[in-house]
């Protein structure tokens, strides 16, 4: 068993990690940046990034077979031809659901950061008062003012574009220039923000693409196609932001194919002292010793690293001495919620549930971006309700006009049924087509639509 020590050692290289690193080797840190699958090179293992349609067996898209190898991942758009070297395998790493547990996961460099949405929101002091003002949980020890200035750090190395709208529950912060809403977008944001007299509105979505270039990185060219990798460094990934800032200082070891499989602990010392690490392609077990460990494999990996590093000192897992060790976890959520600001004659909640099956029938909502994950692109979805018509799913298509109500399943109240037209074509897309698969038969696929592409 070989042994190696570095000052510090950061598990996991996806969006988290590639920010560990960066930050500690431009402290002046020699890190060791340990990833369990292979490795991505920027640019050059883009495979994907320039096909068109045609060029797929599939043109792209899924097949029964795909549904059946990929049960969980099957959930959610993420399935499909264009990326799925990039998903972890739900037959090679299978999980137990007790009940429903969506986990999508990308095990390689850059984590999901290749995949990701790319809708950056800051939290405001909604979200950090919320337990106290709902009286659950227990109260966040910090409020926005504290993390204010790291989201300006971050903002400004990442490349958020967004536009500055001076909403309490949405703060603006460090952002480049906003993709502008297309012409479909305008006319229904001017529309609400006549109806509500600008209380409510429809603004662009805030994402990780750069509109203007940052250093080693080009803009963004518009094409809607970053869960391929981004030949221009367009939208912001470890590789294309955060792993090239901590190369360039001389300090990082990179090693992919490196599966931790434990966090060593000295009792004496009171304090973790490495990690143990399995080769996925050699087998060979390595120990390596840092005075920093920083657990970046994702919330899910991490407690279960954490699990795994049981000692007699604390045998629920290293640090479960809260008992909190594996519990109350969330990966990630693809709906939030929405509220309607002030209720006259609208409802006044709407449930994340209720959103996501598109049941509230109701609603106009101001996009609020509720949790740890930021993903608001739902909320967006759900700010897409338009007058006597309710929010659907329809990306690159247009909620227009609302059409037969009908009764929503879920609520037995009546609800309307939206009848949604292309924005390039003019053409009429059926309600009851599911999201994205409106993109078939829709050029707008390819469309630079910022609003309509929000896809966490
Ligand atoms: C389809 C999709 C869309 C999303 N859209 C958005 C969005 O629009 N906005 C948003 O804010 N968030 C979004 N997210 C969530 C976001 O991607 C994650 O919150 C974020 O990537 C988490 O970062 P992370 O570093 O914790 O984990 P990851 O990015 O998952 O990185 C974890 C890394 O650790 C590695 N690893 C795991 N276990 C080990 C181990 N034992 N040893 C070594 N390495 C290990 C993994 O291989 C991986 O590379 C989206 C997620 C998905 C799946
Ligand atoms: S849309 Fe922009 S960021 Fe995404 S892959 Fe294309 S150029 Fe890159």
């Amino acid at each position: 068993m070989q042994s190696q020590t570095y000052d510090a050692i950061v598990v996991g290289s996806g969006i988290s990690g590639g920010w560990a690193a960066k930050e500690l080797t431009e402290k002046g840190l020699r890190v060791l940046l340990l990833e369990r699958g292979k490795n991505i090179e920027h640019v050059k293992d883009y495979v994907n990034t320039t096909k068109g349609p045609w060029e797929y067996p599939h043109r792209g898209r899924r097949t029964r077979a795909m549904e059946l190898a990929y049960p969980v991942l099957k959930r959610d758009y993420p399935l499909n031809e264009t990326n799925l070297d990039w998903w972890a395998s739900d037959q090679e790493s299978p999980y137990t659901e007790v009940k429903r547990f969506d986990w999508y996961r990308g095990y390689h460099v850059g984590g999901r950061s290749l995949m990701w949405g790319r809708q950056s929101y800051r939290w405001s002091d909604f979200d950090f008062e919320a337990n106290v003002r709902d009286a659950v949980a227990i109260d966040w020890p910090i409020r926005y003012a504290d993390i204010s200035p790291w989201y300006d750090y971050v903002e400004r190395h990442a490349g958020i574009a967004g536009s500055q709208e001076g909403m309490a529950q949405l703060p603006d912060g460090q952002f480049q220039p906003a993709m502008p809403l297309n012409c479909g977008e305008e006319l229904i944001a001017g529309r609400l923000k006549q109806h509500f007299d600008g209380k409510r509105r429809i603004i662009p979505g805030r994402t990780a693409n750069a509109t203007l270039a940052l250093p080693g990185r080009s803009p963004c060219q518009y094409r809607n196609a970053c869960w391929l990798g981004c030949p221009y460094g367009g939208y912001f990934s470890t590789q294309s932001s955060t792993l090239p800032a901590a190369v360039a200082t001389g300090r990082l070891t990179l090693k992919p194919f490196a599966i931790v499989t434990e966090v060593l602990y000295d009792r004496n010392k009171k304090r973790a002292t490495g990690v143990r690490v399995l080769d996925a392609v050699t087998d060979q077990v390595t120990e390596y010793a840092a005075r920093i460990v920083f657990l970046c494999a994702s919330t899910l990996n991490s407690t279960w690293l954490l699990l795994r590093s049981a000692t007699d000192v604390w045998p629920g897992g290293l640090g479960s001495s809260s008992d909190a060790l594996g519990h109350n976890l969330m990966d990630h959520t693809t709906s939030a919620r929405a509220r309607p600001a002030e209720s006259k004659g609208w409802t006044t909640s709407i449930t994340p549930g209720a959103a996501r099956r598109g049941s509230t029938s109701h609603a106009i909502a101001i996009c609020s971006a509720t949790n740890a994950n930021t993903c608001a692109a739902s909320a967006i979805r759900a700010a897409r309700a338009v007058r006597g018509g309710r929010a659907r799913s329809l990306n690159w298509a247009w909620v227009v006009r609302s059409r037969t109500p009908r009764p929503s399943r879920a609520t037995g109240r009546s609800g309307a049924r939206p009848s949604a037209r292309c924005c390039r074509t003019r053409r009429t897309v059926s309600p009851s087509t599911r999201t994205r698969r409106t993109s078939g038969g829709c050029p707008c696929w390819r469309s630079t639509a910022p609003l309509a592409r929000t896809s966490a």
